[in-house]
């Protein structure tokens, strides 16, 4: 990690940005220092849902001990089928500061926790810089998460750059349409993939280290969605053509139709197991060869259940 100093530093540049905010793809150029509030409903002062230590991610990021996880309030992005509607679309919020965040980074490290992570951080980046710089100061060092849906401005990417080992972002959609029906969330396609480029120069393809434990780079997440609509087999491609298939790769079975997800015909039901084969396939012809799956059950035709088993790979 780059020294604190830099990394407050950089904290006090995005936080003055404030006063205009374009820390995401929406740009809303509100001024959330004097508590006006854009599209993701944030202002200056930080809000968490919930910190933990979280046995739910992939076991390359988290290894048997868990990771040390902020949950942020709010979302940049308003998606139908929410899968954590209860921490990102409620009142589920708490004002944090900044020094108590840093204390939690540090018990994390205390804890024996391989690697600690912001969910859903894009919106609240300053401040958790400021968390990180001043954990840094006393001597803070584990590998950082940032797991967000890549509906970061690429500005905001680049101000991460030799503060965050690991990004795990979400490539939710190829089909602009589809984004903007279910997540609201205009010009997404290109939105991603210019922040996932700055990811992948930052920090490349995924290390992992003796321990099975992730070390850097970069992991993005593709949850199948019912009936095509994440399109994830040409984001597979395009991932595999212009980045590399060193990029690991989750590749998640889990959809359910909770929040809203009822109202929106294509989007209301499980997904079918010949989908996800469908995605595996793709993903194994391309050469991924690190990442996460979860297994296949016989029938191609039966809904996926709650929650399967899943298959570190490479
Ligand atoms: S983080 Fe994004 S959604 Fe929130 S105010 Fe800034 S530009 Fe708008």
């Amino acid at each position: 990690m780059i020294a604190a100093e830099e990394i407050l530093r950089r904290a006090e540049e995005l936080r003055a940005s404030l006063a205009s905010c374009r820390l995401c793809a929406h740009r809303c150029g509100v001024n959330r220092l004097q508590g006006e509030r854009g599209f993701c409903e944030a202002t200056a002062q930080l809000e968490v849902s919930s910190e933990c230590v979280h046995h739910g991610e992939e076991p390359v990021l988290m290894g048997r001990e868990g990771v040390g996880n902020f949950f942020l309030a709010h979302c940049n992005m308003r998606c139908v089928y929410c899968q954590n509607h209860q921490i990102s679309q409620t009142d589920r919020r708490f004002p944090r500061g900044e020094e108590s965040v840093a204390e939690s980074l540090l018990r994390f490290g205390e804890m024996g926790c391989p690697t600690a992570g912001f969910v859903s951080p894009t919106h609240y980046a300053p401040q958790i810089l400021r968390a990180v710089g001043l954990a840094a100061e006393k001597g803070f060092d584990l590998p950082l998460i940032y797991n967000t849906n890549c509906y970061d401005s690429p500005e905001l990417v680049r101000m991460l750059d030799g503060i965050f080992r690991i990004y795990l972002p979400d490539f939710r959609y190829w089909d602009d349409e589809y984004a903007v029906r279910y997540s609201s969330a205009r010009g997404y396609r290109e939105a991603a993939k210019a922040a996932l480029k700055e990811m992948y120069q930052q920090v490349g393809g995924l290390e992992v280290g003796p321990d099975g434990v992730a070390r850097s780079g970069v992991m993005v997440r593709l949850l199948v969605l019912p009936n095509g609509t994440s399109g994830t087999e040409r984001i597979l491609r395009y991932i595999a053509e212009e980045l590399s298939t060193d990029v690991g790769i989750s590749l998640l079975a889990q959809y359910n139709p909770v929040h809203r997800a009822r109202d929106y015909p294509p989007l209301n039901r499980r997904l079918w197991r010949k989908e996800y084969a469908s995605a595996r396939k793709t993903l194994e012809e391309l050469g991924f060869h690190s990442g996460y799956t979860q297994d296949l059950l016989p029938s191609p035709d039966s809904y996926l259940p709650d929650f399967e088993r899943g298959d570190p790979f490479g």
